[in-house]
């Protein structure tokens, strides 16, 4: 016999099978038993929760021999067939590549003829949302007088993209994400069926990876498996998720959360020296900051192992405005990564930067711009004082009214011009006169870069800034006292080095 996907090997066949969805098995088996059958159902949820299988489910129910029943047989013809996908009753439909007006026109002409061999003739279109606008309203025009042979299933991952008309036609069903322990009980029950040995503290970083999705956790168990059949670990879950693991991200965050530098960077340069994935990394950390906002307003997070949760549940005195600035300034990073030269120091700066935030920004003393973090780095002290804002400040004449000084300037770039802004994280303005202005900043790639490739932009913005033309003089900040500068340095000078062999490589190939 061929080899079988975990996913598909182990896919629910029975009401009883269906994990984590009992709120709908329940409600479809009572359905089917009182014979309150509808002619349209609309099942919603996140992939991999099961919508598909059920809805296989509820056609063997509905066209089994000896039905209807919520039990079917298994065994009859119609129960075969439906398994194998190949019933000529029971129709699938991918919505995303059949999209189109002629492909439901069809489906159309279709619904016309009497089932060939069952009691209904049952079309489950998967990806529904995914239709067009006329061939939802073709879909529309067979819903309003629907054959009463004829019943349809639509699966979406998307139901706010389903036109209100079609929604309201149907009996909805929203599945939920499965909790971290529904899917590790799951995974242990196929790895003892394959006799696979696999250790508590893999099965739960799988449970915990594949976020409430059945089929993802079955897929990355057989990944696992045949990576190392008899063996599986921990650490062989983290080689092949490309994420580090749960330690990593703690210390990273504890970090962020004292403003330690010298951490930030080492946790950074370790996860780039070791070849992990920037992106997948930063992804992964956006996922735990915002557990940590779940956590903080007491909602009920199923997704992450207790010991997760317990871990970020230290954070949770950040405020919220702290957080979703966190938040939107990692989605940022994410967006830019693609566009920067060294994507892992940008990063790291743009850390360094959240680790500086006031961890306890409130609404009232700060506004949020829905575009950007709409917070500044800690506001010098005598400034602001959080324990006592001043009641007379309208708080609407902060942003976009930035302080006409560096700090103005540097929130100005971030929120304008994101591009020059990591370039100049940790600068400082030395002078600023009539005609020019002196700066320094943390290093010396910065600095070329500035001077070479970006010039014309950054003294374009300065000068809109300010409101005068001034000429531009850059430093760097004096080293003596600063350990993270020398840090990013050393490293930058390995890079600037590797880059430089690059170069030479190139020119000599080309000769
Ligand atoms: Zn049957």
């Amino acid at each position: 016999m061929s080899y079988l996907v975990f996913a598909r090997k182990y896919r629910p066949e029975s009401f009883d099978e269906i994990i984590g969805q009992e709120h709908i098995t329940i409600t479809l088996s009572n359905a089917i038993k009182l014979k309150r059958i509808a002619h349209a159902y609309l099942f919603t949820g996140p992939r991999g929760t099961g919508k598909t299988s059920t809805a296989r489910i509820f056609s063997k129910s509905l066209n089994c021999e000896k039905g209807p029943t919520p039990e079917p047989c298994q065994k009859c013809f119609n129960c075969m067939e439906i398994k194998k996908g190949i019933s000529p009753d029971v129709i699938e439909i991918d919505g995303a590549s059949n999209r189109g007006i002629d492909q439901i026109r069809e489906l159309k002409e279709n619904v016309m003829f009497s089932p060939i061999k069952s009691r209904y003739k049952i079309f489950i279109i998967d990806e529904v949302h995914m239709l067009t606008r006329e061939a939802f309203n073709a879909l529309l025009k067979i819903l309003e007088e629907p054959p009463s042979h004829v019943i349809f299933i639509f699966a979406t991952t998307e139901p706010h993209k389903v036109p209100e008309t079609i929604i309201s036609r149907c009996q909805r069903f929203d599945f939920r994400r499965l909790t971290v322990s529904e899917i590790s009980n799951q995974l242990k029950s196929i790895a003892d069926n394959e006799n696979l040995k696999i250790t508590e503290e893999a099965i739960d970083k799988i449970a915990n990876l594949s976020e409430g999705c059945l089929r993802d956790a079955e897929g990355f168990l057989d990944k696992a498996s045949s990576f190392a059949k008899n063996n599986i670990t921990g650490k062989i879950i983290d080689r092949l998720s490309g994420i580090p693991d749960f330690a990593v991200y703690d210390s990273l965050i504890k970090a962020i959360y004292t403003s330690s530098q010298s951490e930030i960077t080492n946790t950074v340069h370790g996860i780039y020296n070791r070849g992990y994935n920037l992106n997948i990394f930063l992804q992964q950390l956006i996922k735990y900051f915002r557990v940590i906002m779940l956590l903080k307003s007491g909602m009920k997070v199923d997704e992450f192992s207790a010991a997760i949760l317990n871990s970020l549940n230290q954070y949770t005195d950040y405020s919220e405005v702290t957080l979703i600035a966190i938040i939107n300034t990692l989605f940022k990073v994410l967006e830019s990564l693609k566009y920067s030269y060294i994507p892992h120091i940008y990063i790291e700066m743009k850390l360094i930067y959240i680790s500086k935030l006031d961890k306890f920004i409130d609404i009232d003393t700060y506004l949020l711009d829905n575009n950007n973090s709409g917070l500044k780095p800690n506001p010098p002290k005598n400034s602001t004082d959080r324990t006592a804002p001043d009641k007379n400040k309208s708080t609407a004449n902060i942003p976009p009214n930035y302080a006409k000084n560096w700090d103005g300037f540097l929130s100005y770039l971030d929120n304008n011009y994101p591009k020059l802004h990591p370039f100049l994280i940790g600068s400082k303005l030395v002078e600023l006169s009539d005609k020019e202005i002196k700066i320094q900043i943390l290093n010396g790639i910065h600095k070329d870069l500035l001077l070479k490739n970006f010039y014309n932009e950054f003294e374009r913005e300065i000068s809109t800034f300010f409101k005068k033309n001034l000429k531009i003089s850059i430093d760097l900040i004096q080293k003596d006292n600063n350990k993270l500068t020398e840090e990013v340095d050393k490293n930058l000078e390995k890079l600037k080095n590797r880059f430089d062999a690059e170069i030479e490589d190139i020119r000599s190939n080309d000769v």
